[in-house]
Protein backbone atom coordinates (compact mmCIF):
# COMPACT_ATOMS: atom_id res chain seq x y z
CA UNK A 1 0.00 0.00 0.00
CA UNK A 2 1.40 3.31 -0.86
CA UNK A 3 0.86 6.73 1.68
CA UNK A 4 1.24 5.15 4.72
CA UNK A 5 4.87 4.25 5.14
CA UNK A 6 6.37 6.69 7.59
CA UNK A 7 3.07 8.47 8.47
CA UNK A 8 2.44 8.92 11.91
CA UNK A 9 -0.99 7.66 13.09
CA UNK A 10 -2.58 8.36 16.33
CA UNK A 11 -4.93 5.89 17.34
CA UNK A 12 -7.71 6.37 20.20
CA UNK A 13 -9.30 3.09 21.71
CA UNK A 14 -6.39 0.89 20.27
CA UNK A 15 -6.77 -1.44 23.57
CA UNK A 16 -9.14 -4.17 21.16
CA UNK A 17 -11.17 -4.43 18.45
CA UNK A 18 -11.04 -2.84 15.33
CA UNK A 19 -8.35 -0.15 16.69
CA UNK A 20 -5.82 -2.80 17.84
CA UNK A 21 -6.35 -4.26 14.38
CA UNK A 22 -5.86 -1.01 12.66
CA UNK A 23 -2.60 -0.09 14.66
CA UNK A 24 -0.97 -3.94 13.21
CA UNK A 25 -1.98 -3.03 9.55
CA UNK A 26 -0.71 0.25 9.44
CA UNK A 27 2.39 -0.36 11.75
CA UNK A 28 3.14 -3.34 9.66
CA UNK A 29 2.42 -1.11 6.21
CA UNK A 30 5.32 0.84 8.07
CA UNK A 31 3.41 3.63 9.62
CA UNK A 32 4.49 4.51 13.10
CA UNK A 33 1.49 4.36 15.66
CA UNK A 34 0.68 5.83 18.66
CA UNK A 35 -1.77 4.84 20.45
CA UNK A 36 -4.59 5.27 23.25
CA UNK A 37 -6.92 3.51 25.58
CA UNK A 38 -7.69 3.04 29.00
CA UNK A 39 -6.18 -0.59 29.79
CA UNK A 40 -2.50 -0.04 29.86
CA UNK A 41 -1.52 -3.63 30.06
CA UNK A 42 -3.06 -4.58 26.75
CA UNK A 43 -1.63 -1.64 25.32
CA UNK A 44 1.93 -2.38 26.28
CA UNK A 45 1.45 -6.00 24.88
CA UNK A 46 0.58 -4.50 21.29
CA UNK A 47 3.05 -2.31 21.54
CA UNK A 48 5.64 -4.64 21.91
CA UNK A 49 3.90 -7.64 19.30
CA UNK A 50 4.41 -4.14 16.44
CA UNK A 51 7.83 -4.11 17.72
CA UNK A 52 8.79 -7.69 17.39
CA UNK A 53 7.72 -7.60 14.31
CA UNK A 54 9.62 -4.29 13.42
CA UNK A 55 7.05 -2.00 13.87
CA UNK A 56 6.97 1.69 15.33
CA UNK A 57 4.88 2.13 18.14
CA UNK A 58 4.11 3.70 21.43
CA UNK A 59 1.29 3.93 23.74
CA UNK A 60 0.17 6.13 26.10
CA UNK A 61 -2.84 5.51 29.13
CA UNK A 62 -5.77 7.77 27.56
CA UNK A 63 -9.46 8.22 28.53
CA UNK A 64 -11.10 10.57 25.89
CA UNK A 65 -13.55 11.72 28.08
CA UNK A 66 -10.89 13.67 29.32
CA UNK A 67 -9.66 16.71 26.74
CA UNK A 68 -6.58 16.95 28.76
CA UNK A 69 -5.49 13.16 28.00
CA UNK A 70 -6.23 13.27 24.79
CA UNK A 71 -3.92 16.27 24.62
CA UNK A 72 -1.79 14.34 25.67
CA UNK A 73 -1.59 11.65 24.01
CA UNK A 74 -1.23 13.92 20.74
CA UNK A 75 1.64 15.88 22.27
CA UNK A 76 3.07 12.00 22.94
CA UNK A 77 3.11 12.01 19.20
CA UNK A 78 4.69 15.13 18.41
CA UNK A 79 7.70 15.13 20.93
CA UNK A 80 9.17 11.43 19.90
CA UNK A 81 7.80 12.01 15.60
CA UNK A 82 7.32 15.38 15.85
CA UNK A 83 4.31 15.73 13.36
CA UNK A 84 0.64 13.83 12.90
CA UNK A 85 -0.32 12.58 9.59
CA UNK A 86 -3.64 10.36 10.71
CA UNK A 87 -6.02 10.71 13.62
CA UNK A 88 -8.12 7.73 13.84
CA UNK A 89 -10.84 8.39 16.40
CA UNK A 90 -11.80 5.07 17.45
CA UNK A 91 -12.81 4.67 20.92
CA UNK A 92 -16.04 3.89 21.50
CA UNK A 93 -19.10 2.12 23.50
CA UNK A 94 -22.53 0.85 23.02
CA UNK A 95 -24.52 0.17 25.48
CA UNK A 96 -27.70 -0.23 23.54
CA UNK A 97 -31.16 0.08 25.87
CA UNK A 98 -34.58 1.39 25.21
CA UNK A 99 -35.34 5.06 25.71
CA UNK A 100 -38.19 3.71 28.64
CA UNK A 101 -35.70 2.25 30.53
CA UNK A 102 -34.25 5.67 31.39
CA UNK A 103 -30.70 4.26 31.24
CA UNK A 104 -29.58 7.97 31.63
CA UNK A 105 -25.66 7.27 32.86
CA UNK A 106 -25.31 5.24 29.99
CA UNK A 107 -26.75 7.85 27.33
CA UNK A 108 -24.35 10.11 29.39
CA UNK A 109 -21.10 7.97 28.92
CA UNK A 110 -22.36 7.72 25.08
CA UNK A 111 -22.21 11.36 24.41
CA UNK A 112 -18.96 11.58 26.41
CA UNK A 113 -16.61 8.78 24.62
CA UNK A 114 -18.91 8.63 21.42
CA UNK A 115 -19.16 12.73 20.44
CA UNK A 116 -16.83 14.52 23.29
CA UNK A 117 -14.25 11.96 22.74
CA UNK A 118 -14.12 12.79 19.21
CA UNK A 119 -14.15 16.50 19.56
CA UNK A 120 -11.28 16.21 21.91
CA UNK A 121 -9.50 14.30 19.43
CA UNK A 122 -9.68 16.75 16.48
CA UNK A 123 -9.05 20.17 18.96
CA UNK A 124 -6.06 18.71 19.73
CA UNK A 125 -4.77 17.60 15.91
CA UNK A 126 -6.44 20.33 14.33
CA UNK A 127 -4.00 23.18 14.65
CA UNK A 128 -1.14 21.30 13.97
CA UNK A 129 -2.73 20.14 10.77
CA UNK A 130 -3.90 23.66 10.18
CA UNK A 131 -0.11 24.29 10.19
CA UNK A 132 1.18 21.31 8.30
CA UNK A 133 -1.69 22.41 5.73
CA UNK A 134 -2.07 18.55 5.77
CA UNK A 135 -3.18 15.33 7.95
CA UNK A 136 -6.14 13.18 8.05
CA UNK A 137 -8.76 12.73 10.33
CA UNK A 138 -10.51 9.98 10.53
CA UNK A 139 -13.97 9.22 12.73
CA UNK A 140 -15.93 6.02 14.02
CA UNK A 141 -19.88 6.24 12.66
CA UNK A 142 -21.55 3.45 12.43
CA UNK A 143 -24.34 1.49 9.98
CA UNK A 144 -26.27 3.13 13.35
CA UNK A 145 -25.52 6.36 12.15
CA UNK A 146 -26.92 5.91 9.29
CA UNK A 147 -30.19 3.50 10.51
CA UNK A 148 -32.11 3.96 13.57
CA UNK A 149 -32.84 0.56 15.41
CA UNK A 150 -35.12 0.01 18.87
CA UNK A 151 -32.79 0.13 21.60
CA UNK A 152 -30.02 2.18 19.57
CA UNK A 153 -31.51 5.55 19.66
CA UNK A 154 -29.00 7.17 21.71
CA UNK A 155 -25.90 5.08 20.22
CA UNK A 156 -27.23 5.93 16.75
CA UNK A 157 -27.41 9.83 18.01
CA UNK A 158 -23.97 9.33 18.64
CA UNK A 159 -22.72 8.21 15.19
CA UNK A 160 -25.37 10.55 13.39
CA UNK A 161 -23.26 13.44 15.23
CA UNK A 162 -20.11 11.85 14.21
CA UNK A 163 -21.34 11.99 10.61
CA UNK A 164 -22.48 15.50 10.88
CA UNK A 165 -18.88 16.72 12.80
CA UNK A 166 -17.08 14.49 9.57
CA UNK A 167 -19.04 16.45 7.39
CA UNK A 168 -18.95 19.83 8.85
CA UNK A 169 -14.90 19.49 9.87
CA UNK A 170 -14.21 18.55 5.54
CA UNK A 171 -16.23 21.59 4.47
CA UNK A 172 -14.45 23.69 6.61
CA UNK A 173 -10.98 22.76 6.85
CA UNK A 174 -10.11 20.21 3.04
CA UNK A 175 -10.11 23.44 0.73
CA UNK A 176 -7.37 25.17 2.41
CA UNK A 177 -5.82 23.50 5.26
CA UNK A 178 -6.02 20.38 3.09
CA UNK A 179 -7.12 18.37 5.83
CA UNK A 180 -8.61 14.28 4.59
CA UNK A 181 -11.83 13.79 6.60
CA UNK A 182 -13.15 10.19 6.85
CA UNK A 183 -15.80 9.27 8.53
CA UNK A 184 -15.93 5.00 8.56
CA UNK A 185 -19.26 3.40 9.03
CA UNK A 186 -18.82 -0.09 10.22
CA UNK A 187 -21.85 -2.40 10.14
CA UNK A 188 -21.46 -6.11 12.28
CA UNK A 189 -17.88 -6.72 13.32
CA UNK A 190 -16.78 -9.43 15.99
CA UNK A 191 -15.11 -7.37 18.80
CA UNK A 192 -15.65 -6.62 22.33
CA UNK A 193 -17.98 -3.62 22.04
CA UNK A 194 -21.58 -5.59 23.30
CA UNK A 195 -19.70 -6.02 26.41
CA UNK A 196 -20.90 -2.56 27.66
CA UNK A 197 -24.78 -3.67 26.74
CA UNK A 198 -26.58 -3.81 30.33
CA UNK A 199 -29.82 -5.07 28.77
CA UNK A 200 -29.74 -9.00 28.62
CA UNK A 201 -31.79 -9.38 25.99
CA UNK A 202 -30.23 -6.77 23.72
CA UNK A 203 -26.86 -8.08 24.45
CA UNK A 204 -27.85 -11.47 23.70
CA UNK A 205 -29.73 -10.10 20.33
CA UNK A 206 -26.17 -8.62 19.29
CA UNK A 207 -23.97 -11.57 20.68
CA UNK A 208 -25.98 -13.31 18.27
CA UNK A 209 -25.83 -11.20 15.68
CA UNK A 210 -22.50 -10.56 15.10
CA UNK A 211 -21.45 -14.86 15.90
CA UNK A 212 -24.08 -14.79 12.32
CA UNK A 213 -23.09 -11.95 10.34
CA UNK A 214 -19.85 -10.64 11.99
CA UNK A 215 -16.66 -9.76 10.26
CA UNK A 216 -13.27 -9.37 11.40
CA UNK A 217 -11.41 -6.31 12.85
CA UNK A 218 -8.70 -6.75 10.23
CA UNK A 219 -11.63 -6.27 7.57
CA UNK A 220 -12.04 -3.02 8.89
CA UNK A 221 -8.03 -2.09 9.63
CA UNK A 222 -8.23 -2.87 5.59
CA UNK A 223 -10.64 -0.63 5.03
CA UNK A 224 -8.84 2.23 7.19
CA UNK A 225 -5.52 1.68 5.52
CA UNK A 226 -7.44 2.21 1.94
CA UNK A 227 -8.47 5.77 2.67
CA UNK A 228 -5.45 5.89 4.98
CA UNK A 229 -2.79 5.01 1.69
CA UNK A 230 -4.93 7.15 -1.45
CA UNK A 231 -2.83 10.05 -2.94
CA UNK A 232 -2.92 13.18 -0.34
CA UNK A 233 -5.23 14.40 -3.17
CA UNK A 234 -7.65 12.09 -2.90
CA UNK A 235 -9.71 11.91 0.21
CA UNK A 236 -12.32 8.96 0.95
CA UNK A 237 -14.89 11.02 2.83
CA UNK A 238 -17.44 8.06 3.49
CA UNK A 239 -16.77 4.75 3.90
CA UNK A 240 -19.03 1.86 5.05
CA UNK A 241 -18.79 -1.59 5.23
CA UNK A 242 -21.32 -4.62 5.80
CA UNK A 243 -21.22 -7.93 6.02
CA UNK A 244 -22.06 -9.36 2.77
CA UNK A 245 -25.40 -10.73 4.32
CA UNK A 246 -26.02 -7.83 6.72
CA UNK A 247 -29.34 -6.40 5.61
CA UNK A 248 -29.70 -3.40 7.85
P1 LIG B 1 -14.11 -2.75 21.38
O1 LIG B 1 -14.99 -2.75 22.57
O2 LIG B 1 -13.31 -3.96 21.09
O3 LIG B 1 -13.13 -1.49 21.43
C1 LIG B 1 -13.50 -0.26 21.97
C2 LIG B 1 -12.25 0.51 22.27
O4 LIG B 1 -12.63 1.80 22.78
C3 LIG B 1 -11.39 -0.15 23.33
O5 LIG B 1 -10.05 -0.11 22.94
C4 LIG B 1 -11.61 0.70 24.57
O6 LIG B 1 -10.39 0.76 25.32
C5 LIG B 1 -11.88 2.05 23.94
N1 LIG B 1 -12.58 2.94 24.85
C6 LIG B 1 -13.81 2.83 25.40
N2 LIG B 1 -14.03 3.85 26.25
C7 LIG B 1 -12.93 4.62 26.22
C8 LIG B 1 -12.54 5.81 26.88
N3 LIG B 1 -13.33 6.42 27.77
N4 LIG B 1 -11.32 6.33 26.61
C9 LIG B 1 -10.50 5.71 25.74
N5 LIG B 1 -10.80 4.59 25.09
C10 LIG B 1 -12.00 4.05 25.34
O7 LIG B 1 -15.09 -2.40 20.16
P2 LIG B 1 -14.82 -2.05 18.61
O8 LIG B 1 -13.43 -2.28 18.22
O9 LIG B 1 -15.89 -2.73 17.87
O10 LIG B 1 -15.17 -0.48 18.62
C11 LIG B 1 -14.38 0.50 17.99
C12 LIG B 1 -15.29 1.54 17.37
O11 LIG B 1 -16.02 0.95 16.31
C13 LIG B 1 -16.32 2.15 18.32
O12 LIG B 1 -16.40 3.55 18.09
C14 LIG B 1 -17.62 1.49 17.88
O13 LIG B 1 -18.74 2.28 18.17
C15 LIG B 1 -17.37 1.33 16.40
N6 LIG B 1 -18.21 0.35 15.72
C16 LIG B 1 -18.10 -0.99 16.02
C17 LIG B 1 -18.95 -1.91 15.40
C18 LIG B 1 -18.93 -3.35 15.75
O14 LIG B 1 -19.83 -4.10 15.28
N7 LIG B 1 -17.99 -3.86 16.52
C19 LIG B 1 -19.91 -1.48 14.38
C20 LIG B 1 -19.90 -0.07 14.12
C21 LIG B 1 -19.08 0.80 14.77
P3 LIG B 1 -10.29 0.80 26.93
O15 LIG B 1 -11.47 0.09 27.48
O16 LIG B 1 -8.98 0.10 27.18
O17 LIG B 1 -10.22 2.25 27.26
Amino acid sequence: MENIKGKVIIITGASSGIGAATAKKLAGEGAAVVLGARRTERLEELVSTIRQNGGEAVSKKTDVTSAREVQELVDTAVERYHRVDVLFNNAGLMPLSYLRDLKIDEWERMIDVNIKGVLYGIAAVLPIMRKQKSGQIINTASVAGHVVSPGGAVYSATKFAVRAISEGLRKEESPDSLIRVTSISPGAVLTELPSTITDPQLKQNIIDREKFHGISAEDIANAVAYAVSQPDGVAVNEVLVRPTTQIN
